[in-house]
């Protein structure tokens, strides 16, 4: 017995199911419900499309520039460029419901094999895993016994939580589909716009993301501002109005995203992937790539391992994953914590979106996926930057406070 079965055929799942088909390894999909459409911008790098060979015409809008709009409605234009001028200089839009499925597809036709059913628990033990789970047709109980399970069943993760793991700590985002009359929808032709203020997004952002027929209007809220995400997100609609005029929501859209990763992804049998391992980047809250390349990882070391898949051997998926994307993880995650912890910090972060060198190193890592090392020069250039915008948008509050002092003294 060396077959896997994989819990969740989103794009982790789908992604993980085909390399291990591909590596002539058994494998099945379990998926809760084939209708579902997975809440989500759609923002993909070009990166993922070379990647993961998957087709163009898989992509609904090409987008070419970002507009950051601070909380004082300043913007940012923001082009989509490297650090050399190349073809693949854009930000792929792609609609869900039709990029997952391609990804489903392709892995059965590469072998895999797909039940529509709802994982309910499983019990490890040193030959193989039992695994229960309610067939979607019949509504009956079935069991599977296989040699690996591998997690790929988002933020809430019913497989982490068979394991015994602790829940990640969650934002919320939601957002609305919003079709456009023709003159409102060439607004949105090229751009793909960001939001920050503390009324659309205490801590995170805010967006508006152009598909091919319609925008995604949508908001991401911490933890501790759940409850307001439907609030966040009508503001978030009063500010843009007038782009809006005429628009008609046709879907509503809601799902936890993780805050941060797990410590460990893989332990005897088992391993987790994309959401379900918590591999969502701070600042941009991307998880379609890492997700896709978390899969394919764990995939290929559980493919290698198939014959005795101990947490010894299943480990090495982690190293590989944090020697790699360790640093920045942190990085972007410090710069989440940065860039959007108050209203003056926002506009900080907006004009540091202005500086050349910012913008060239956050899209070189946003498109291939590497930290680029930074000439001191350049990293002297991008701390003055910085320095320069904390002290304009810091100043006024810091004579207050000393006008207050020598006025109490
Ligand atoms: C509103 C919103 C906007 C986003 N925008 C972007 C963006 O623009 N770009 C980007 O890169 N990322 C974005 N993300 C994040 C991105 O959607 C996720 O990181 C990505 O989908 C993770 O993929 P996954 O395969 O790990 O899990 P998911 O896509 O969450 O899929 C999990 C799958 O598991 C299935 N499942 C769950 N429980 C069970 C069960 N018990 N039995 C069987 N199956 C089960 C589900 O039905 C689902 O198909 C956004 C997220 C949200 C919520």
């Amino acid at each position: 017995m060396d077959e896997v079965l994989i819990v969740g055929a989103s794009v982790g799942g789908a992604t993980a199911a085909e390399t291990l088909a591909r590596a002539g390894v058994p494998v099945i999909m379990l998926e809760r419900d084939l209708s579902y459409i997975k809440p989500c911008g759609g923002a993909v790098p070009p990166v993922a499309f070379d990647e993961f060979d998957i087709p163009q015409a898989m992509i609904s809008r090409k987008v070419h520039r970002t507009l950051v709009h601070s909380p004082s409605e300043r913007v940012t234009e923001v082009e989509v460029a490297g650090l050399e001028a190349s073809e693949n200089d854009y930000v792929a839009m792609v609609c869900r419901e039709d990029f997952d499925d391609y990804l489903r597809q392709r892995a059965v036709q590469s072998g895999a094999e797909l039940i529509e059913g709802q994982f309910l628990d499983m019990q490890v033990d040193a030959h193989g895993v039992t695994v229960h789970y309610r067939e979607r047709t019949t509504q009956t109980r079935q069991t599977l016994r296989v040699a690996a399970v591998i997690g790929a069943d988002g933020a809430y993760s019913p497989t982490a939580k068979a394991l015994g793991l602790p829940n990640l700590p969650r934002c919320i985002a939601i957002q609305e589909r919003i079709r456009l009359p023709e003159d409102k929808m060439a607004r949105w032709e090229d751009s793909a716009d960001l939001y920050l203020g503390t009324e659309v997004s205490p801590d995170l952002y805010a967006w508006a993301f152009p598909k091919k027929d319609h925008i995604a209007v949508g908001i991401g809220a911490g933890p501790k501002h759940t409850k307001a995400a439907r609030q966040l997100l009508e503001n978030l609609k009063q500010r843009i109005a007038p782009d809006l005029v005429g628009g008609d929501i046709f879907m509503r859209e809601a799902h936890a995203l993780p805050m941060h990763p797990r410590r460990h992804m893989s332990f005897d049998r088992t391993m987790l992937i994309g959401d379900a391992a918590g591999l969502v980047v701070g600042t941009s809250g991307e998880g379609i790539y890492w997700a896709m390349k978390s899969g394919k990882m764990a995939a290929e070391v559980l493919a290698e391992n198939i014959s005795n898949p101990v947490q010894q051997a299943l480990r090495h998926y982690d190293r590989q994953w944090w020697r790699q994307y360790g640093t920045m993880y942190r990085f972007l995650r410090g710069l989440q914590v940065w860039g959007y912890g108050n209203t003056r910090q926002k506009e900080v972060f907006t004009d540091m979106c202005r500086n050349l060198d910012v913008q060239r190193l956050t899209f070189e890592s946003y498109m291939h996926k590497n930290m680029t090392p930074v000439p001191w020069l350049v990293q002297m250039r991008m701390t003055g930057d910085i320095l320069a915008a904390q002290v304009r948008h810091y100043a006024p509050q810091m004579r207050r406070r000393v006008a207050n002092a020598t006025r109490n003294a």
